[in-house]
C-alpha cells in the first residue's frame, strides 16, 4: 500500500496587470456608488478612446481582458 502525498498547492493569486479597458464613469447621485459607469472606455497601453470595449485594441493590439 502506497502512502499517499498531499501535496499542498500554494494558491498563486495572479496580479497580473495586463491591458484593459478603463472605463469612463460620470457622477450620478441616482446611483450607490455615487457614479455611473459608461459603456466607452480607454485603452490602458495607448490610451485610445472606443465606443465600447473590444477584444483587441485596434491601435495598439493589446490584448484585453474584459
Ligand atoms: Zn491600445
Amino acid at each position: 500500500m502506497s502512502e499517499e502525498i498531499l501535496e499542498e498547492k500554494e494558491t498563486e493569486t495572479e496580479t497580473e496587470e495586463g491591458p484593459h479597458w478603463i472605463h469612463d464613469v460620470v457622477e450620478d447621485t441616482n446611483y450607490v456608488t455615487g457614479f455611473k459607469v459608461l459603456p466607452s472606455c480607454k485603452c490602458s497601453e495607448c490610451g485610445y478612446h472606443a465606443n465600447r470595449p473590444k477584444v483587441v485594441c485596434p491601435v495598439c493590439g493589446a490584448k484585453m481582458h474584459l
